[in-house]
């Protein structure tokens, strides 16, 4: 169900071991060939394959778009919050849930510079409620739960997910192609390696000129439907593990 359209004697009637997920994704800026709501877009659709399969278990919140992207803030047309002010959004919304006695919240994450803030807000939100013995306060980012696109379409190229590349740019032409501008003949921007396995604190311009990272070039609808599909169901099948969560168990 959808929060949205709810009344609020719906929702105080709700069991509070029903799981919510509040999806978070962004408006910034991706490449000369999609649009900047591409994020939002993807994880909606993806929400929405979910939400109706799951229609009567899990409650889900509207999708949060604006997201922490200061790193993009170079490209017009990208709007962000601050790391602090993205941290404390989160916590809110999370905190929000809490207040109305939810004790099982998912952050389904669509943008990769939402990772490490809204994690940091689900811990910051556990310690203030360390008294609580029945909290689950989840965090996932749709291409991170396993599924391998490649092993199901051999002509997939990119083993990872980039920015508007091969995956993301494959996904727009199948939910809204009308917003994919000419993408065959835009050069590929490698990943390279930024002392791997470290992790490097980087801003867009460094890495691309154009703003995607990843081959675009390579992009196809039927390649979209098949990375929604795969997401969808990881993301279907790990809201299943939350859904059968014992209430009390530190396993899931
Ligand atoms: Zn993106």
């Amino acid at each position: 169900m959808n929060l949205v359209d709810m009344t609020w004697p719906e929702v105080a009637a709700l069991s509070r071991d029903l799981p919510v997920v509040i999806p978070v994704a962004a408006v910034e800026q991706h490449g000369h060939h999609l649009p900047v709501v591409t994020d939002s877009l993807l994880l909606g659709e993806i929400v929405k394959r979910v939400s109706s399969r799951m229609a009567d278990h899990v409650l889900f919140a509207p999708l949060q778009w604006l997201g922490n992207s200061h790193h993009h803030l170079d490209f017009p047309g990208t709007l962000s919050a601050s790391p602090r002010v993205y941290l404390d959004l989160v916590g809110d919304l999370v905190e929000n849930f809490l207040t109305h006695g939810f004790r099982r919240i998912v952050v389904v994450n669509g943008h990769g510079g939402n990772d490490v803030p809204a994690k940091q807000a689900l811990f910051e939100v556990r310690q203030r409620h360390r008294h609580r013995d029945d909290l689950l306060l989840l965090m996932t980012t749709y291409w991170g739960l396993g599924t391998r696109p490649w092993d199901h379409d051999a002509s997939i190229v990119q083993r990872e997910m980039g920015h508007a590349c091969e995956w993301e740019t494959s996904m727009v032409l199948r939910a809204a192609p009308q917003l994919v501008k000419p993408h065959e003949r835009l050069a590929t921007v490698p990943f390279g390696n930024p002392f791997l396995p470290g992790s490097r604190a980087w801003i867009t311009k460094e890495r691309t000129e154009p703003g995607h990272i990843g081959s675009p070039r390579e992009a196809s609808a039927a390649k979209g439907e098949l990375l929604f599909s795969l997401f969808a169901a990881d993301l279907e099948a790990w809201l299943e593990r939350v859904v059968h969560w014992d209430g009390r168990s530190w396993e899931g």
